[in-house]
Parts: structure tokens; C-alpha cells; sequence
């Protein structure tokens, strides 16, 4: 399948499935913002709960926070994202006047037109709206960019109700805005978007070692959640492409369909943003070692991941299509642990003796695993679905279930079928799907 047709076929399948929507769609849609569907929140869940177990809650050394979005203006001062969160952006002076981001073009015209381009200026990718009834300066307020900067103003807030020492992190999970310049790609660049952002704070000649061990662990997470190894690289940054406030930072990369694209950024902040908050804000925001009584402005590792990226490079690798008995089977060939549903539940056919049996088993298994009911259409269109969104396991309920009190269990990636006696289904279930 060649590769642009991949990203083509996975968008309409989103649509037709209900993973993804365009947003607003029924007015023409808002470019590079998109609605989730009812598979896609599903999806999404899944992302955010394995991050969250991972980083929060499987150790005793991360802290949970949940930051507004609006922030004082301050912040962003200090943060450095007003003067400094920009990309260089150029006008077509030729016919087709688009706009460009000039650090992603190769050449010196415009790529759509051939014609002349503006020189470079540097646009801002705030958001910016106004607080109260007023709209003047005094009024400006942004929508957050990035989580972290919340995490950094609430550090002594989190550190003195607590009962962390350094080295110790801080999670979030939330909405960020970015006013892209150029986007695309479907979900991969989008002005409202999702960040899992993690920030560790550690003492200062420990950041380097902290920073390797937080790239083995993220990468060791991409893969565990099903992405294949082989789409799946380290790519650091180059002295000239590092933001403002690092001192040295990786990339982890996926191989999309147009190229190597960045997954998650893994950043050594030093102590830039605690700094410049102390700076700011006129607050000590200094640790004290307790046993040593040394006092010093923790360093910063920093693991920043997008929930919408994920999604798309989750999609992008388990999209295939296989020929069977002359018929193209499109599969999602999820992980288990990411699908949105584990186990379908479908009676043969409509007969109500069979339905009934059905929803009762269904009903039974949806305290353990994330299930769909589903009685509509002939059962090959139903396998069909059920192959198109990931479900790793159909459980089918037939005539002969009301003689042997036993059901088919169909796999998704090798279709077989094995028959299953009802009192053992949900130990079945949990071992298929390596419970
Ligand atoms: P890029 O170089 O692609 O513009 P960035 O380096 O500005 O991205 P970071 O600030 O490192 O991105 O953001 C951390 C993570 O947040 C990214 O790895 C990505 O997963 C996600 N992300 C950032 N911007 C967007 C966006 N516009 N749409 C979707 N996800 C994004």
C-alpha cells in the first residue's frame, strides 16, 4: 500500500468508524481542530490511563497536577514564551500568496507557486483573548501553549504539600493551543491539541543521567503500547533547532507515512523556568536538601508527548489490509491494552432466544473488559466492524449455544475460531488478551 493512500484510507476509516470527526464539520469545519467520536474517546482514554499508570502512579517518585489554562499573563513573560515562542513565517508575493513556515522549506520560492517570497518575520503561535468586560491591554490574557509552565509556578505549592525530595516529578495532563502556522497531515499538527507533559526535578550535576534514563523509558512505553520498534528512532537535537530553554533535547521520532515526524520531545531544562519565575515573581522557589541544608534551583528533565500524535501513530501502524478468499479485510491490528473495545458480543442472528443469550454473556463480561453488543446486519459485515476497529476477540452466540452452553471465539488477526464453554469465557478472554 503506498504510503500517502495509507493516511487517505485511515482518515475516511476515522470518519466512517467514529474515531475522528472534522470540527464543526457541519459549517465547513475550523482548519486543524478535530472532534473525537465515540471509538476516538475510547482510544484517547487509553492513552492518557497507560501514561498515566507509567509516570504517576506505578511509582512513589511523580506527584499529579491539573493546572488551568488561562495562567497570569506573567507567566509567559517570564517563561520566555512572548518573546521567544515564534516560528519564522513567509509570505507568497507570487499568485498564490500562502503562508509558510520558513525553517521547513528547502528552497528560496514558494513551494505551491514557484513565486517570489517575503522575507522572514517571527509570528507568535499564542493564542491570545481578553479576561473581564474589557478589551485593552491590561486585558490580555493566553491560552497555554504547553502544560508545564502550570507545573513550574505550582512547584513549592506541590513540594510543601507533598512529601517529595528531589529527585522527584510532577505530571499533567491537559489542553494546549498553538496557532500553527502551517498544518496538515491530518491530526499530526493541530491548533488545539493534548499534552502528557512530565517535568522531574532533580539536583543539578544528576540532570544528564536522569535525562538518558527518562529516553529509555519513554521509548520502552511507545513500544509496550504496541508501536513497531522499527518506526521508532531517537533523533537529538542540533545546536541550532534546540528551543529556548534547553540545554540539550531528543526527540523521540515515528516513521508517518510522510516521514520521520516527531513523537514526544525530551528536554534538559536546567533551571531556566524556576529561575525566571523566582526572577519574576520575586519568590523563593529554592530547594532545601534536608540533610545537607544546601539550597539551590532544582534542574529539569523534562518527557513532553502528544495524546493526538500517539493516537495517529497507534492508527497509522495497525492499519493494514489483507486479501481473504478474494475480499480486501481491512484490520486494525491494535494492542490489546489500546483498543477501544476488547470483546464483541454478537448473536448469530436476530432470533431473540439467541439475543437474549447474548447480551446476558455480554452483560457478564463487561465488568472485566471493554465490550460491544451488537445484533445489526449479517455476521460477516459484523466480524467485518469489529476487524475495522481493533477488536482483538468476537464472541458469537449461535444455535448450538443453547444446546452446549458454548460460544465461538473468533480472533481477530488469525481469524480462528475456538469454542468456548459460557462458564469459561472471561478466563478465556483474559488470557487472549494477556491479562
Ligand atoms: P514541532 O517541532 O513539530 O512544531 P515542537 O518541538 O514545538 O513540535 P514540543 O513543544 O516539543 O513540540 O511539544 C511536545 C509534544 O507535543 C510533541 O512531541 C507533539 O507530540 C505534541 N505537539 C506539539 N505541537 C503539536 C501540534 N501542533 N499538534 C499536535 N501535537 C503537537
Amino acid at each position: 500500500m503506498a504510503d500517502s493512500n495509507r493516511l487517505d484510507l485511515l482518515v475516511s476509516l476515522c470518519k466512517r468508524r467514529g474515531f475522528v470527526f472534522p470540527s464543526s464539520e457541519i459549517y465547513g469545519g475550523l482548519n486543524a481542530v478535530y472532534d473525537f467520536g465515540p471509538l476516538g474517546v475510547r482510544l484517547r482514554r487509553r492513552i492518557r490511563d497507560l501514561w498515566w499508570r507509567e509516570v504517576v502512579e506505578l511509582r512513589d517518585d511523580v506527584e499529579g497536577l491539573e493546572a488551568a489554562i488561562l495562567m497570569n499573563p506573567r507567566v509567559w513573560e517570564a517563561s520566555g514564551h512572548l518573546a521567544n515562542f515564534s516560528d519564522p513565517m513567509v509570505d507568497c508575493l507570487g499568485e498564490c500568496h500562502q503562508r509558510w513556515r520558513a525553517d521547513q522549506l528547502s528552497g528560496d520560492r514558494c513551494p505551491n507557486c514557484g513565486g517570489e517570497l517575503s522575507p522572514a518575520r517571527q509570528f507568535n503561535l499564542m493564542f491570545k483573548t481578553h479576561m473581564g468586560p474589557v478589551e485593552d491591554a491590561g486585558s490580555v490574557v493566553y491560552l497555554r501553549p504547553e502544560t508545564a509552565q502550570g507545573i513550574f509556578v505550582n512547584f513549592k505549592n506541590v513540594l510543601n504539600s507533598s512529601r517529595q525530595r528531589v529527585p522527584f516529578g510532577i505530571a499533567q495532563i491537559g489542553r494546549s493551543f498553538r496557532n500553527e502556522i502551517t498544518t496538515g497531515n491530518f491530526i499530526f499538527r493541530l491548533r488545539e491539541l493534548e499534552m502528557l507533559e512530565l517535568e522531574w526535578f532533580c539536583s543539578p550535576g544528576d540532570d544528564a543521567s536522569w535525562f538518558e534514563y527518562w529516553c529509555e523509558r519513554r521509548m520502552a512505553w511507545h513500544r509496550a503500547i504496541g508501536l513497531s520498534s522499527d518506526s521508532l528512532r531517537f533523533r537529538p537535537h542540533g545546536d541550532d533547532e534546540k528551543a529556548h530553554y534547553a540545554l540539550a533535547s531528543t526527540d523521540i521520532e515515528y516513521r508517518f507515512p510522510w516521514g520521520w515526524g516527531e513523537l514526544e520531545g525530551i528536554a534538559r531544562r536546567g533551571d531556566y523556568d524556576l529561575r525566571r519565575h523566582q526572577e519574576m515573581s520575586g519568590k523563593d522557589l529554592q530547594y532545601t536538601d534536608p540533610s545537607t541544608g544546601s539550597r539551590f534551583l532544582p534542574f529539569v528533565v523534562e518527557p513532553s508527548l502528544g495524546v493526538d500524535r500517539t493516537f495517529l501513530a497507534l492508527l497509522l501502524d495497525a492499519y493494514r489490509e489483507e486479501e481473504v478468499r478474494g475480499e480486501t479485510r481491512v484490520v486494525l491490528g491494535l494492542d490489546p491494552r489500546v483498543a477501544p473495545f476488547e470483546v464483541a458480543v454478537l448473536p448469530l442472528s436476530k432470533r431473540p432466544e439467541l439475543m437474549e443469550v447474548a447480551r446476558r454473556v455480554e452483560a457478564d463480561l463487561r465488568s472485566s473488559f471493554a465490550t460491544e453488543y451488537d445484533e445489526t446486519q449479517a455476521i460477516g459485515r459484523r466480524y467485518r466492524r469489529q476487524d475495522e476497529i481493533g477488536t482483538p476477540l468476537a464472541v458469537t452466540i449461535d444455535f448450538e449455544t443453547l444446546e452446549d452452553q458454548a460460544a465461538t471465539v473468533r480472533r481477530r488477526d488469525s481469524m480462528d475460531q475456538v469454542r468456548v464453554s459460557l462458564s469459561q469465557l472471561r478466563e478465556v478472554c483474559a488470557t487472549e488478551l494477556g491479562r
